[in-house]
């Protein structure tokens, strides 16, 4: 592909529309800093004109109102249109958010279509009424439970996963008839505008699926408080999510809020330190470690440190970091200077703690490294969980050793977090490692092997990871109502036990 920059418009009822304020946004390729993109920087009447065309779309019922079937074919097409656009999407995601085009071409992509598909799917298999299943009543009554749209709806997502992130609230949405307004993060937005025109050619009717771009101080803001919003799925840090919560509460919005973590990982003294090492490595490198649910504490054996660490470290040295589009790649770039920034603050301050670091601890430099935002994984050892660098999320390369005595003592570190989002055991006893599983206090416990989502189980956090699941049928129950239907079926007045039994039949 060119090394053109791609000129964007915000994606409003149907059409590629230009924002108000003429301003435009750079989006660069975290590796060397190049713009690739410009995005409209939206403005509060941005978000007005989206949520409007959103509301008269829901109002219309052109996409509320259609059959099962109909929706069901719309979603399989566009899960088609999708994979038929594999390789763009792949290209786009990686240029803008450092992953590997080895993951964003196998996993990403195909995660997009997963959940499209899987909505479609339960939405056929759901029964499309529930009825009571006995009368509780003396008169002959009908009562039925139907679900129906929530109306509108705000997705909000972060940079890390921008794709992936914004399926998991578009295709629950869209499969239970809300119209959507997606706001991704200002430094990631390509891949979700791109997604919007592809679904619309795919068959969503105008209005249904908007994209607005822009920071999220100004428009994420007032889109979340906007009185025409009835629904928020966002996905992003506690810190935001908790502001989040605040506006919805104003407004009894509904809200699924997918928050950030600080996953623990637990070796048993009957692993194999060759997989302990490799498994580490899957639950803090991947993404460079930008992921909600790295597993970035890590408890293991006193005994265990000293050869764990020295295999993980073994095997860092043989990953390639780099060029996030070269398929060669296994790691590839910090996706931002801000998060560079953060990350080296993380390092200072467990260092000051009185950490040691086994490995890594820079920013890396030469040759390609000085063109964009790479940093070496770096592993902290002998640390304590009360240090603000172990508690706190720093969603990046970073590893915190934590050394335990017994069993019961590593699950009461492990569960000594504010966050609740993931876990991991690893072990070579399937019945023990199932016994610790069942005792962390997470949304998901992963054994032997880490990152595992998928479109049929459930996604979320405990504590102040978030509330409310995406991903299956939970998903599609987050953005639907429930509505029980009564009707009374006594044929005339006098035989009316309800209006009878109050006297109102005279
Ligand atoms: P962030 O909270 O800064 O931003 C997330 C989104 O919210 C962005 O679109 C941003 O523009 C918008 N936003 C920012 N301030 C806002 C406000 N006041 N009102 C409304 N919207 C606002 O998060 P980030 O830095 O983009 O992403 C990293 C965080 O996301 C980490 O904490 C990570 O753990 C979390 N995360 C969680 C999950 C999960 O599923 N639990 C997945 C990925 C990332």
């Amino acid at each position: 592909m060119s090394k053109e920059v791609l000129k964007y418009q915000l994606f409003i009822d149907g059409q590629w529309t230009p924002g108000e304020s003429g301003e435009m946004m750079d989006v660069i390729n975290p590796a060397n800093r190049e713009v690739v993109a410009q995005v409209p920087r939206a403005t509060p009447g941005d978000v007005d004109k989206a949520l409007h065309s959103a509301r008269r779309a829901f109002e219309s019922g052109i996409w509320a109102n259609k059959s099962i079937d109909e929706k069901v074919a719309v979603l399989t097409n566009a899960t088609m249109a999708v994979i038929a656009n594999k390789d763009r999407l792949a290209y786009l995601e990686s240029l803008t958010s450092g992953a590997t085009m080895r993951r964003t071409g196998f996993v990403d992509v195909m995660s997009v279509a997963g959940s499209l598909a899987m909505s479609a799917a339960i939405l056929k298999q759901m029964p499309a009424v529930e009825h009571a299943i006995c009368p509780p009543w003396v008169a002959p009554m009908h009562s039925y439970v139907i679900r129906e749209p929530i109306g509108v709806c705000a997705g909000i997502t972060p940079w890390n996963f921008p794709m992936i992130l914004a399926a998991y609230k578009f295709a629950p949405a869209l499969a239970m008839g809300n119209s959507i307004v997606m706001k991704p993060a200002s430094i990631t937005p390509v891949t979700t505008l791109e997604l919007a025109k592809i679904l619309t050619d795919a068959g969503i009717p105008p209005g249904v699926f908007n994209v607005i771009s822009g920071p999220g101080s100004s428009i994420g803001n007032y889109l979340a408080a906007h009185p025409q919003v009835d629904k928020i799925g966002f996905t992003g840090s506690t810190e935001v999510g908790r502001q989040i919560a605040h506006l919805a509460a104003d407004g009894i919005k509904r809200v699924t809020l997918e928050l950030g973590g600080k996953s623990p990982l637990i070796v048993l003294d009957d692993a194999d330190i060759d997989m302990a090492a490799s498994m580490t490595l899957l639950a803090f490198l991947t993404h460079s470690g930008q992921v909600c649910e790295s597993g970035t504490r890590l408890l293991v054996p006193r005994k265990m440190q000293d050869q764990l660490v020295d295999k993980m470290i073994e095997k860092i040295k043989k990953l390639n970091i780099g060029d996030q589009m070269d398929l060669a790649t296994d790691m590839g770039p910090i996706a931002s200077q801000e998060q560079l920034n953060t990350i080296m603050n993380y390092i200072q301050i467990g260092k000051d703690a009185g950490a040691q670091i086994a490995y890594g601890g820079s920013r890396m430099s030469g040759g390609i490294y000085d063109d964009g935002f790479f940093h070496e994984p770096t592993i902290f050892i002998d640390c304590d969980n009360s240090m603000q660098h172990v508690r706190e999320e720093i969603f990046g390369p970073v590893q915190c050793v934590l050394p335990y005595d017994d069993l019961d003592e590593a699950i009461a570190i492990a569960n000594d977090s504010p966050y609740g989002l993931g876990g991991g055991v690893c072990s070579t006893n399937a019945t023990r490692a199932q016994q610790v599983a069942k005792r962390m206090r997470t949304g998901s416990v992963w054994i032997n092997t880490w990152h595992i989502l998928r479109p049929d189980v459930p996604f979320g956090g405990y504590k102040e990871s978030g509330y409310g699941r995406e991903n299956c049928y939970h998903a599609l129950m987050a953005y639907s109502e429930v509505k029980h239907i009564c009707q009374d079926l006594s044929p005339d007045v006098n035989s009316h036990f309800v209006y009878s039994l109050f006297g109102f039949n005279r």
